[in-house]
């Protein structure tokens, strides 16, 4: 759950340094300048069509927006037969947080991802641990006024003292906020800092292969490996999201998948088996994946957290059906969250929560027995 931070006193310069500082003592959220702050660029992908009306072409959803509307993910509006974002510029979290916590396990470990997030997203899970912020409209959050430059300036600036290497898309569903994330990350590329992205994976090709470009790692969350699961808890649908999984592995973006295991509505043994043998001849055995604990939350109250049984279960038949790296998330200290050599068996990474405890991965490779593990770990 995100939590506002505010001063009045403070400027935009101070502002930022100060969130920083806040973060870097472990508080969770950094809220902006202004209630209600919105920005305003064309949108890179749409159509004009009759009577002023426009379609969105960023996502699956392809929205119809008549005049002075907006698209189902709230920060989209059609005015006088232009389509603009409204979040451009205007994250309503900047973070800085352990790039273990996206969860990116095979990325750069124990380093940081300055992260941010704008208000909306194009689909409603009822389960949305940040829905304060997903669900809303861009004027009903308090918003940094901010730009790329800005975002990498500050990312640059915190590189060595917090070892920030990465700025993170996440939170909400980065694709909505797409126009500001792709200046930010060309932008970031150019001047050597990564670029990762934690999505729904609801994006249709052209935008998401554009982004590509610019993007080091991704961790997807394929919720469930059922069309009703998608269409009932999500308000989406599962075919896309598979599609990006493929085009982001044709596309040579390191890629990281994420199952989060709902009590009775995801966790039959079939769809387990279904979605790693999915991800085995799509994406590969080596993908790494993870398997997070639900909590109740939002519109989903009347369920318990995962039990850790279930959880447990669910990995192993994962491991049973061929994966190589799979992990047990939002359960600290669990047996499952560290990275073993499928070769030699040896631990690799030994986790304890976010914290790395020890990396015995060298130039890619078990130093142990030379096994390559795949990843980005420089
Ligand atoms: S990005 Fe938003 S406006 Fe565009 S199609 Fe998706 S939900 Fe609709």
């Amino acid at each position: 759950m995100l939590t506002p931070i505010w001063s009045e006193r403070l400027n935009r310069r101070d502002f930022i340094k100060s969130c920083i500082a806040l973060a870097s003592l472990g508080v969770t959220t950094l809220k902006g300048q202004e209630y209600g702050l919105i920005g305003r660029k064309e949108a890179r992908y749409y159509r004009s069509m009759k009577d002023g009306k426009v379609q969105c072409q960023l996502c699956p959803h392809g929205c119809i927006v008549p005049k002075g509307r907006r698209g189902l993910c709230r920060v989209r509006e059609n005015r006088d037969g232009r389509y603009f974002t409204l979040v451009y510029g205007n994250p309503c979290a900047v973070h800085l947080d352990p790039i273990e916590k996206k969860p990116l396990f095979h990325f750069l470990p124990g380093t940081t991802a300055l992260s941010i997030a704008t208000a909306g997203c194009n689909f409603s899970c009822k389960y949305c641990q940040n829905w304060e912020i997903s669900q809303a409209r861009p004027e009903d959050t308090v918003n940094i006024k901010t730009s790329p430059s800005e975002i990498v300036d500050l990312a640059l600036r915190r590189r060595s003292l917090f070892k920030s290497h990465t700025i993170a898309y996440t939170y909400t569903e980065p694709s909505i906020f797409y126009e500001f994330m792709l200046d930010t990350a060309r932008l970031a590329k150019k001047r050597g800092i990564r670029n990762i992205y934690h999505s729904n994976g609801f994006l249709r090709e052209e935008p998401l292969k554009e982004l590509c470009h610019y993007l080091d790692g991704a961790n997807i969350d394929l919720k469930s490996f059922r069309e009703e699961f998608y269409n009932d808890i999500c308000g989406g649908s599962l075919k896309p999201v598979l599609n990006t999984l493929k085009t982001l592995r044709k596309q040579g973006v390191h890629l990281e998948v994420t199952n989060l295991v709902v009590p009775t509505l995801n966790d039959g043994d079939d769809e387990i088996r279904d979605l790693s043998r999915w991800i085995i001849d799509n994406l590969g055995s080596e993908t790494p994946v993870h398997f997070s604990r639900f909590y109740p939350m939002y519109r989903l109250t009347q369920l318990t957290p995962t039990p850790v049984e279930t959880l447990r279960r669910v990995v192993e038949l994962a491991k049973g059906e061929g994966l190589k790296f799979v992990y047990m998330g939002n359960v600290p200290n669990n047996e499952f969250e560290d990275t073993y050599c499928p070769n030699c068996g040896r631990v690799l990474i030994n986790r304890r929560g976010y914290q790395i405890l020890s990396n015995r991965i060298k130039g890619g490779k078990c130093s142990y027995c030379g096994r390559e593990i795949p990843g980005v770990w420089s």
